[in-house]
């Protein structure tokens, strides 16, 4: 089991970083203007409660924790010449579950296919368990998370569909973390198969109007085998109009409509993106220069899905040739992900999707704040949230380079050292 306990706020400043990626270019310290994550060598950086107070050069720190709060630091910490990035966000999790499909993955590795249906298999259990089985299950989870350096998370319902059930798990992600997305709308229960359009009914009435309060956002797997794009359009447009910001899983397991649905609703992301055409490219890239500055679609990559079902990885290089914001996410769910490690798809990025080691860093940091629409996470300058991961390695390179390893030595989150205890 995993505890986790919190230092006393204060001003805290941390020195002796090798290297600090702060996804802020312009920021003081960052030498290189062409470099989208603004890394600062032999760096400091001023935490003053749960936001970042100051970044730059630790030869300048003095005068600039003067300038940003007028006295020492009440803390001050070396950190030995190690890497630090922002804390990661991991911007797609399904982690209101109860069991466990460790026999269908065994049988998947005897040569079955991956298909959605097995989704039901993770329904029956969590319907049945207490609503204290489905905490202790989270609250393992997050700080399994929050241990390997995940400061943000995302979780989605999806595994009740039925109201209460639905309402139930966004109520108790809620409890966890404030990114809640209502995914009612996850496949079709077993009791109403072959009523697909009753079901969608029931998700975009009853449904949606007892999870809105607890959700920000509202998602729908588009896919064969769980609900068609005219299905998917019906429950967003719901969601929408009920306040709730659109998200979509689509093109995971073959080509569809999904990405371009997501595109024309304005979704903050569309995930998975591993079977795309050149439209959908095109649209996702073209959602980033004809929008409102930073409300474009993202393409969020889940290959930990990939790894776990034997399906071919996507193309990072090709969206981020064509201009398109990526983002890197865990997917962690019993069934086609049961990891919740953010290092291990940097490492799977860089190795099986064509990213660079930055573009990696950057699309699991502050991809994942663009992917949920935020400007306060992912990124490491004033006024940001005091959010960072040290890491036992002179570069952040080591994450790709050293797959596997456990490489997150130290945490912070909102201006806290988080102590993981096992
Ligand atoms: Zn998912």
């Amino acid at each position: 089991m995993h505890e986790v306990e919190h230092h006393e706020h204060g001003a805290t400043l941390l020195f002796g970083i090798g290297e600090l990626t702060t996804n802020v270019p312009g920021v003081a310290g960052a030498d290189d203007p062409d470099d989208p994550t603004a890394v600062v060598r032999d760096a400091a950086i001023l935490l003053d409660g749960d936001r970042v107070a100051w970044v730059g050069r630790e030869a300048d720190a003095a005068a600039g924790v003067e300038a940003a709060i007028g006295r020492a630091p009440d803390r001050t910490v070396d950190v030995g010449r190690r890497a630090v990035i922002p804390g990661f966000v991991d911007s797609h999790t399904h982690l209101v579950f109860a069991g466990d499909r460790a026999a269908e993955f065994e049988a998947r590795a005897a040569g079955r296919p991956y298909t959605a249906g097995g989704i039901r298999t993770t329904v029956t259990a969590t319907r049945a368990a207490s609503d204290d089985a489905l905490r202790a299950g989270l609250a393992r989870h997050v700080a399994e998370a929050a241990a390997q350096g995940t400061t943000t998370l995302e979780i989605k319902s999806g595994y009740g569909l039925t109201v209460a059930d639905e309402e139930r798990s966004v109520r108790l992600a809620r409890e966890v973390t404030d990114e809640v997305t209502f995914l009612g709308a996850h496949v079709v229960p077993p009791e109403l198969q072959g009523r697909e359009d009753e079901y969608v009914d029931l998700v975009c009435g009853e449904m949606l109007a007892a999870c809105a309060p607890a959700a920000r956002w509202v998602d729908v797997f588009c896919e064969t085998g769980a609900f068609t794009p005219d299905q998917a359009r019906r429950v967003l447009t719901a969601g929408a109009a009920a306040g709730l910001g659109v998200r979509v899983h689509a093109n995971q397991l073959g080509p569809g409509d999904g990405v371009q649905l997501a595109v024309s609703l304005g979704a903050a992301s569309v995930d998975h993106c591993t079977y795309l055409s050149d439209d959908d490219v095109a649209a996702l890239a073209s959602s980033w220069t004809s929008a409102v500055p930073g409300t474009g679609t993202v393409a969020t990559l889940l290959p930990g899905v990939e790894l776990s079902t034997r399906q071919p990885y996507p193309d990072a290089r090709r969206l981020l040739d064509a201009g398109v914001v990526v983002a890197l996410a865990s997917d962690c769910n019993p069934g086609s992900s049961y990891t919740s490690s953010m290092p291990l798809m940097v490492a799977l990025a860089v190795q099986e999707t064509g990213m660079t080691v930055a573009e990696a860093v950057r699309a699991a940091t502050a991809g994942g704040a663009a992917a949920l629409r935020r400007s306060d996470v992912g990124r490491l300058s004033p006024g940001a949230r005091a959010d960072l991961v040290v890491l036992d390695a002179p570069s952040r390179t080591y994450l790709a380079y050293r797959p596997g390893v456990p490489l997150v030595s130290h945490v912070w989150k909102e201006g806290r050292e988080l102590h993981p205890s096992r």
